[in-house]
């Protein structure tokens, strides 16, 4: 499949990345991580080639936020913009939402239902996941 570059950035601007599309996976996750994290009831994830992932400018701030979990965060104004897993080495989940275009990934599951607010509503026909998906 050809390559596509992608662009993205922070809410301020300070950081501007790159990552090479199509995505690998993208999901909507309602973990309490996500939700802590960015403040918001659920995160729109898509999964990149780690080696992809460039930092064309400003400087990101990479957040242990639990064992073996990495966040790269903007230490200007808070966006959380990625999320590495040691089990998941060579690859980098990218918050969808701080793509340029946030609807270029195709989202294809909903993961950590269990932490899910109950006025949260799902409303479209995508496999739902309690934990990880299968
Ligand atoms: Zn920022
Ligand atoms: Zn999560």
């Amino acid at each position: 499949m050809n390559q596509m570059p992608l662009t993205g950035r922070c809410f301020c601007g300070a950081i501007r990345f790159e990552v090479a599309g199509p995505e690998k996976y993208a999901c909507f996750c309602y973990c309490e991580s996500c939700q802590r994290a960015a403040g918001a009831p659920v995160v729109a994830w898509a999964t990149y080639a780690r080696d992809t992932f460039k930092v064309v400018s400003g400087e990101v701030h990479w957040h242990q936020s639990s064992p073996g979990v990495t966040r790269g965060i903007c230490e200007h104004c808070g966006s959380c913009i990625s999320y590495e897993n040691e089990q998941r080495p060579g690859e980098i989940d990218i918050t969808a939402n701080c793509l340029d275009d946030p609807a270029a990934p195709v989202m294809r599951a909903h993961i950590w239902t269990e932490d899910k607010q109950p006025w949260m509503h799902i409303g479209d026909d995508l496999p739902v996941f309690e934990k990880n998906a299968g």
